[in-house]
């Protein structure tokens, strides 16, 4: 299991399966669901107990199945499955089964389960080994489904604080200058290249103006539910063109590291205003609501 989930993070940063850096997140996190703040991947221990649960669950209800028959037969006999303890002499299977049979006791006794009418699900069961966690404002905005997955990746990245800003390099020993190379007036960190830049200041600024936008993700949130009712679309509309800025100030800090060239923020926000609209036009089959038309045609 430590192999396959080494194999997944591996495939995540783009490096071979034998690569033994740490990631960039923490493979934890990327595990979460979205709404937790990760990317929805599977953990690969977690999931394979969560399998192994059905078998419990079948045990535990004397399911009508020849291998159930079998096991109680042959080693549990007349006693209950929560007492049950794997002999010397059981298959290794069925020993890795009765210990997970010990940490699913809990669920089935505690949480009546088994009272419930409803089946053992797989996925049920992987929520109660992970237990609650705390969700994230901003998910609706990172995973909007207008964003292009690449916009939503580095948004996410960003949220987390992990991209490779040039404060990050220096803490990890990089010989770098630490100044933004987008606008070379101040230290390069995730704060200042989204935030504090003159250059994103000013993509923003003219973002605000179209759409009247807020700068942060958290106050874009906070927007969407207070200040103004929005239109479905155009809450979808305005989150995907914010994420983008962010992917594109990314972008034009790399282009400006690598060939010292920035272009113009007018250009950039038209640029993502006309590749936004094309792509709402394209994924939305329904009509818009004649408000919505309204507002576009004033973009
Ligand atoms: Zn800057």
């Amino acid at each position: 299991m430590n192999r396959i989930n080494s194999i997944c993070r591996n495939f995540l940063c783009g490096a071979s399966s034998d690569y033994k850096n740490p990631p960039n997140i923490n493979w934890d996190i990327c595990c979460m669901t979205k709404d937790e703040g990760g990317l929805g991947i599977k953990e690969a221990k977690i999931w394979n107990k969560a399998l192994l649960g059905k078998y419990v669950w079948w045990l535990a209800n004397k399911k009508d199945h020849f291998w159930v028959r079998w096991v109680n037969h042959v080693y549990m006999k007349d006693t209950s499955w929560t007492d049950y303890m794997a002999s010397s002499d059981c298959s290794w299977s069925l020993k890795k089964i009765v210990l997970i049979m010990s940490i699913f006791k809990q669920a089935y006794v505690s949480n009546n389960w088994l009272n419930s009418s409803k089946e053992y699900s797989v996925k049920a069961g992987y929520d109660w080994l992970r237990g609650p966690q705390p969700k994230v404002e901003w998910s609706y905005v990172c995973w909007n489904h207008l964003n292009l997955p690449k916009t939503s990746f580095i948004c996410w990245e960003f949220m987390h604080k992990r991209l490779p800003t040039r404060d990050r390099l220096l803490r990890m020993g990089c010989p770098i200058d630490p100044v933004c190379s987008t606008c070379c007036q101040a230290p390069e960190t995730h704060s200042h290249l989204v935030y504090e830049c003159a250059y994103a200041i000013e993509c923003f600024k003219l973002l605000h103006c179209r759409q009247h936008i807020c700068l942060r993700v958290q106050e874009l949130v906070h927007w969407f539910s207070t200040v103004r009712r929005p239109t479905k679309l155009q809450k979808r509309f305005i989150g995907a063109c914010h994420v983008a800025v962010i992917y594109w100030l990314w972008r034009i800090r790399n282009e400006a590291k690598m060939n010292a060239v920035v272009r113009r923020p007018e250009v950039l926000v038209s640029q993502i205003l006309h590749d936004m609209k094309a792509r709402v036009l394209a994924l939305n089959n329904a009509p818009p609501l004649p408000r919505d038309q309204a507002w576009f045609q004033n973009l």
